[in-house]
Order: structure tokens, then sequence, then C-alpha cells
């Protein structure tokens, strides 16, 4: 069950044993926070700010005077999951297509059917398991960006300070409930080194942990993540929007396929408040031999109960066939999040998705495989993670799912092709 425990007076609680016992002494070592694409359009709005203000440089000054030793941005870790998602997407498509599989690279994972879906919402996960467990062979095995966050930083970053993962208490904010249940599944639990995230704590949370300790956000000067894990490209914010994932994923797939950068950033076919959306990308012909002039079909479902629609048409041939779909179990995506802010503007979750785009837009890098702390990851630290897909990253980036479900049939036993054009 999804619970609605409220984890901020425990936060609170490590918090003062820390400032007592001095930097890095606290019975939980390091104390680190990590933040949501969505909660940075959202959290001054929680505070009194008008909705779709950005607060980015204020809530990690904010994060500081909680005590906070380390402030690091998920958009690094949305960064890492397209990486690995978008290598894992080509596998799938290459072997659909009947052309060779790396060599490398594949972490034994081999390639799963098509259509390939979106891993990185916990309640899609979690519908998945207990509602369409036949949906599981197609579900990425990427972990979501909260949680490779969390494996980084109890790996990689802690190693660097010489430190265990057991050092470190990692506090994740998020928009909603939903990532407190990801973060307490077996699987995101590696042995002997404990839980990747310690500690999730909602966007409303977070304003009650800043109200009870009176830190005046919106008047805070603004501070800076800490790096190499606070930097976060254009593609990486816009995860917090329904269409995000896919289009920050079709910047890079479409670069590695074609071996050129899409033609525009912006995917508006796959933008908006729409339940469901689709899109096709088609590769240039002078794409490598193999790939050229394919077509990538896309979808993406805003709110569960879209993405029933939605399989229900694939299901019986009623809509093109996919390649890629990405569903959010919240409408409008995390920035409509439970753990939001509650709101009584109709426009909210429009006036949240713009801001997140105009972050997208004045972003100096736009492409998860621009971001040069990604690159720095997989490059010069080629001893940690090697390539995206490489053994270590399935072992600590990838994950498994169980089948929850009670029903003794399987709801969708095939998907029926279409292949008419989309919209
Ligand atoms: Fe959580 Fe909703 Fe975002 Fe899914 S869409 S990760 S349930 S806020």
């Amino acid at each position: 069950a999804i619970t609605e425990r409220a984890e901020w007076r425990e936060v609170e609680d490590q918090l003062d044993a820390k400032r007592k016992a001095g930097r890095g002494a606290g019975r939980a070592g390091l104390m680190v926070c990590v933040t949501a694409p969505a909660v940075r359009v959202a959290i001054g709005e929680e505070l009194g700010l008008a909705p779709g203000t950005i607060t980015t440089g204020q809530m990690v000054a904010a994060q500081r005077q909680l005590g906070f030793d380390y402030v690091f941005d998920v958009n690094f870790g949305a960064d890492l999951t397209i990486m690995e998602e978008g290598t894992e997407l080509l596998q799938r498509l290459r072997h659909a297509w009947g052309l060779d599989l790396p060599a490398e690279g594949s972490g034994g994972a081999g390639a799963g059917p098509l259509p390939m879906f979106t891993s990185c919402c916990p309640g899609w996960v979690t519908a998945c398991e207990k509602s369409f467990p036949e949906l599981l062979p197609h579900l990425s095995t990427c972990k979501s960006p909260q949680q490779m966050m969390g494996a980084v930083v109890k790996s990689h970053f802690a190693a660097k300070l010489g430190k265990r993962a057991q050092d470190i208490c990692l506090v994740s904010v998020m928009p909603c409930t939903a990532k407190k249940y990801e973060a307490e599944r077996g699987e995101m639990v590696r042995e002997g080194e404990g839980p990747d995230v310690d500690y999730v704590i909602t966007t409303r949370e977070f304003g009650r942990l800043l109200r009870e300790r009176h830190i005046p956000l919106a008047s805070l000067p603004e501070s800076a993540f800490d790096n190499p894990l606070g930097e976060g490209s254009g593609a990486g914010v816009i995860f917090g929007n329904t269409g995000g994932v896919m289009e920050a994923a079709l910047r890079t797939a479409y670069e590695l396929a074609a071996g050129q950068p899409l033609p525009k950033l912006e995917e508006e076919a796959i933008r908006g408040l729409r339940g469901i959306k689709q899109a096709t990308v088609t590769l240039p012909p002078t794409a490598p031999a193999g790939m050229a002039s394919r077509q990538l079909r896309v979808a993406v479902a805003s709110g569960i109960g879209q993405a029933r629609h939605l399989l229900e048409r694939m299901h019986t041939g009623h809509s093109p066939h996919f390649d890629f779909v990405e569903v959010m179990a919240c409408p409008g995506g995390c920035v409509g999040g439970g753990g939001q802010p509650k709101s009584a503007d109709p426009l909210v979750l429009l006036k949240r998705m713009g801001a997140v785009y105009s972050i997208d837009e004045r972003s100096a890098i736009r492409k998860s495989h621009e971001n040069p702390s990604i690159q720095k990851l997989y490059k010069a630290c080629a001893e940690f993670l090697g390539e995206p897909g490489g053994s270590l990253s399935h072992q600590l980036l990838h994950t498994t799912y169980i089948n929850r479900s009670t029903a003794s049939q399987p709801t969708y036993t095939a998907f029926q092709r279409m292949d008419e054009p989309c919209n």
C-alpha cells in the first residue's frame, strides 16, 4: 500500500542529532538532500507564492539552512535514467528490427519486447504489478531518477569521500507519496549497504519543515546545488511534466540512433494536458545502416485511467503500434502529484508545467547525454560505471518487478498491430 506516513518529523530529528553532534558526526553521518524536478515549481506555492513560481535557488538555500551537508539535484538522476533507458530502448529496437545486438553493454539483460513502457513512476509500476502483470517484461528495467540518485550517492559519491553507504542519510524531496513506497521496496535495498534512499518527504512536508523552522524561503539569497551530482540538463527537468520523460528520451535516443541531433528539441505533439498523446519520429536517411528512415512511434498516457484506455486500444488493434510508451499515474505528471500543494486554481497544472518548460528553455544544456557530469560518470570514471547498460550499471541502476496480481487470467495477452499513421 502507498503510505501517507509523514516522515518530515523523522528528518527533523536526524537534522537535530547532526546539529548537536557536528558536521557528519550524527547518528546518520552525512545528511544529503536530493530534490525532484517538479518540487522547484511548487514549493514556493506551498509557502504562499503564485503558482508556477520557480524557486530553485531559494529551495537549495533553504535545504542548506536546514542543515544538510550536501544538496544534489534529482535532475542528474533523470539524465542518468535517460542514458540507461535510451540505451535499453535502442537494444529492444535493434532486436525487433533484426539488427545485431551490441556485443558490449547489454549488461546481461538481453532485449525485452516492444512496446517498452517507462518505469520512473512508482504509481504506474505498482499498477502494472497488481493489475497488468503481463506487461512486466515490457517495463523498462531502469530504476527511477530518485532511486538512481540514491544508488550513485551511496556508492560512487560515498567512495569518493571515503565513506560507507551506511554513513550517509539520504533524504529525497518528492511530489508524491508513491515515492515513499518505492524507496521501501526490497529491490531498492542493496545487500550489506542498506536502502538507496532513507527518507522521502513530499513537497507539502518540506513546506511544513520550513514553516516549523521559520525559514523564509522566498527571501533567501539563491544558492547552487553541490556538484558533480547537482548538475542536470533541461531534459532532466522536464521529467516533471506529462510527456517530459518521452521528450527527454527522444532527444537522446534519436541522436544515438541517427548519429545527428533531433532537428527540433521541443516535441509539441506530446506536450499538454490531453490524456493520450502520440507522435512519430522518423530517423534520417543518413542514419547508420539498418536505422535509416526507420520510424519510432511513441505514446504518452497521463493518469492511470488514460493508461488503461490506451492499453485497451493497443490490445484490440484500435490504436497504431507503438515502440515506446510513457505512463505517469498522476494527470499532468509529477507537477500534479499527490504530495504537491493543494490548489483551487483551475490553471495550476498549466502554470507549473509552463514553469518547468521555461527552466528547460533557459538551460545551457538541454540533452541528458550532453550533461558533462553524466559524461564524466561514464567516461572519466570508467572504473565506476563504464558505459550505459554495462554490468555495474545493471547492478546499481536497474531493477526487477514482482507479479502481485491475484487475477488468474491476464488482461492483455498481446498487442495487435495497426500500422496507421499517428496523428
Ligand atoms: Fe509520483 Fe504521480 Fe509523479 Fe508518478 S506521476 S512519480 S505517482 S507524482
